[in-house]
């Protein structure tokens, strides 16, 4: 292996070799998580009427009074005409008001009803109860940019501004493979010296909770024609292939020599980095590739440190919303060399967010990944980082 590349340059590598995918119109309904690809404009006014924000009576504001209810303004069904003075309009939460500066809604719990149409209110201010057209966003104003990860609150604008459908990125297309002649698919059986390939469903699974759709997963065994088969099928039908295993230096180790056959170009081999060391990456045209180390916990940290963010600026999003920092909540002896990617607990603190290393982080302990929702950058070095130390953090949020 070539000298070790650092995370930060590594990843700079890789956002350099990927950029956002083309857009497509997308139902509002299936908006959600994907990335807007436009800017958005409200074709008009919201709210679109002035509207009360109260059940009770709209009035001409003023002194106290006893006033006769002359008509009802309901939700979706608008008065025929505006209250003179003297009268008053029963008025539902979300009805329009009547056009007029000097109007006012009074609650329905400050008002005496005296008699059937006949109503006593106390004093009001003009427009109070009343929610102002275009109070929210005026027609034409950009409700929504570019680059937007589209949730529920997102969708609800989207449709207020008037659409039915947005223009998103193209989620982008991952083809995973898993590589070894000892993996077993799920559920099977398993003789002495086989292991069950846990990384094909993990990383389509990480891929999906990026946003990406996943077109395939295979298992491929350790054969040169064999990989060198899967690995071209696999470039035809995605934006992005994630290989694991496979990618050392192992007598049995083929996908680096044939990627390069397949015309991959080499762009790092070896990332300083606990765990996650033998992760390789390389592009083909339009096509990103990585190779990712085929332990378990490795590849899920090397998927999330390197191909999660190409995924997600290939959907046009940030591809650092996952960075922040955290407090150590345990002191960690640190590694000459490498960086090191501890997965902890996450808590939200009076003082911030922290951050608990689990307990035992060799790299074959799965369990050391259950409950993660961090993974806390600690920088090579010697000794210890003290707990209480500030480190760089990726949140694994929900996947
Ligand atoms: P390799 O990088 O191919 O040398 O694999 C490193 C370790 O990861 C070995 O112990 C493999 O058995 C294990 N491994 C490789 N692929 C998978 C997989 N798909 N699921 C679970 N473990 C794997
Ligand atoms: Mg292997």
């Amino acid at each position: 292996m070539p000298e070790l590349i650092d995370i930060a340059s590594a990843r700079r590598l890789v956002l350099d070799s990927v950029s956002r995918l083309e857009a497509e119109q997308v139902p509002v309904a299936e908006g959600l998580g994907r990335v807007l690809a436009e800017d958005v404009r409200s074709d008009g006014d919201l709210p679109p009427f002035d509207s009360s924000a109260m059940d009770g009576y709209a009035v001409v504001s003023g002194a106290a009074g006893t006033l006769r209810v002359v008509a009802e303004s309901r939700a979706g069904h608008p008065a025929e005409r505006a209250p003179a003075p003297g009268e008053a309009l029963a008025i539902s939460t979300g009805a329009l008001v009547p056009p007029g500066s000097d109007l006012a809604v009074i609650p329905v719990e400050r008002v005496t009803q005296r008699g059937d149409e006949v109503v006593a209110v106390p004093e009001s201010e003009p427009g109070v109860n009343v929610r102002r057209t275009g109070e929210d966003v005026r027609a034409g104003d950009t409700v929504l940019h570019a680059g937007t990860v589209l949730g529920p609150p997102e969708l609800s604008i989207g449709v207020a501004a008037g659409r039915a459908q947005l223009r998103c990125s193209l989620r982008p297309r991952v083809f995973v493979l898993v590589t070894g002649d000892e993996l077993v698919e799920p559920g099977r059986p398993i003789a002495p010296g086989q292991i069950r390939s846990s990384n094909g469903v993990a990383l389509a699974a990480q891929a999906a909770a990026a946003g990406a759709d996943v077109t395939g997963s295979e298992i491929v065994p350790d054969e040169p024609e064999a990989t060198a088969g899967a690995l071209a099928r696999a470039l035809e039908r995605a934006d992005v292939v994630c290989v694991s295993g496979g990618v050392s230096v192992g007598r049995h180790d083929h996908v680096r020599p044939t990627l390069e056959r397949l015309g991959v170009e080499e762009l790092f081999w070896g990332v300083s980095l606990k765990p996650g060391k033998p992760t390789w990456f390389g592009v083909r045209g339009d096509a990103a590739v990585f190779g990712l180390p085929g332990n378990p916990v490795s590849a899920i940290v090397a998927f999330h440190l390197f191909a999660r963010p190409a995924l997600r600026r290939l959907a046009g999003a940030d591809p650092e919303e996952t960075r922040t920092t955290a407090l150590l909540d345990a002191p960690v002896r640190r590694d000459p060399r490498r960086e090191q990617v501890l997965r902890c607990r996450l808590s939200a603190e009076a003082d911030g967010w922290h951050v608990a290393p689990a307990p035992n982080q060799g790299s074959h302990i799965l369990t050391s990944m259950l409950g993660a929702r961090a993974l806390a950058l600690v920088p090579a070095g010697e000794g210890e980082l003290a707990s209480g130390a500030r480190v760089a953090v990726e949140l694994l949020g929900s996947w």
